[in-house]
């Protein structure tokens, strides 16, 4: 790389990181996460916070007692005891042990990266997994990509005489959910799936005979799901 690009690069990478409010200038309930993800996540996403704010984390059992006290009915709903997010009818569960296995490789305390591993649920109840997929950016994988380890790990699946019943792609996504307490006003942070995640699934379900979920995994081990079928 030339001196000059160097140079543009560092004031760019500059500009981004004067944009990233200081994690210290809130005050956290119940403690702050790591500064990394705080990085991360504003050099990702525009966030508008009110300076000095009371911001919490979010986990599952969180937000079942907001749900308690109906401060989430404008942005979940309950259907067949289950918790959805309105944008896009996600799912959100407390993640699974596999799910949290996965998290364990996003380096979340270091450097945050999206990793990816494709799950199968089969008849017998033995799940089998695919190799882990380490990804730089903030989509789960190019398809064609993914497609290709879909077919792969499908075939694996039945050639050890297994019936496959889903095909579920986790994915960790390293950001932070929690909740703003601005004055009267509450304001939610949430880490989902994204449109891109949604434009993914809906056309790789188009080539696989079984139902297929996206599943998004938070450090909070919070997990968004979607299914196509
Ligand atoms: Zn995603």
């Amino acid at each position: 790389m030339a001196k000059g690009q160097k140079g543009r690069k560092m004031y760019q990478l500059l500009n981004l990181f004067s944009n990233i409010p200081n994690i210290n200038d809130y005050n956290w309930y119940g403690g702050a996460p790591h500064k990394s993800l705080w990085k991360r996540m504003f050099s990702l996403y525009p966030i508008n916070l009110a300076k000095n704010g009371s911001l919490m984390l979010l986990n599952y059992d969180l937000l079942l007692k907001l749900w308690e006290k109906n401060l989430l009915t404008s942005i979940f709903y309950k259907k067949h005891n289950k918790l959805y997010l309105c944008k896009d009818d996600q799912l959100v569960t407390n993640s699974s042990i596999d799910q949290i296995q996965l998290l364990t490789h996003a380096r979340l305390t270091t450097s945050p990266r999206e990793v990816v591993q494709i799950k199968v649920h089969t008849l017998g109840g033995t799940p089998v997994y695919s190799k882990i997929t380490y990804g730089k950016n903030n989509s789960v994988d190019c398809i064609k990509g993914l497609m290709q380890k879909i077919q792969t790990i499908i075939h694996h699946t039945k050639t050890q005489g297994q019936n496959i019943v889903e095909i579920q792609i986790n994915h960790t996504h390293p950001s932070l959910d929690f909740i703003a307490n601005e004055g009267d006003n509450l304001k939610f942070i949430l880490n989902g799936l994204g449109k891109q995640d949604c434009i993914t699934g809906a056309q790789l379900c188009q080539f696989i005979d079984y139902p297929l979920t996206i599943s998004a995994i938070t450090p909070g081990q919070l997990t968004y799901s979607k299914t196509w079928s």
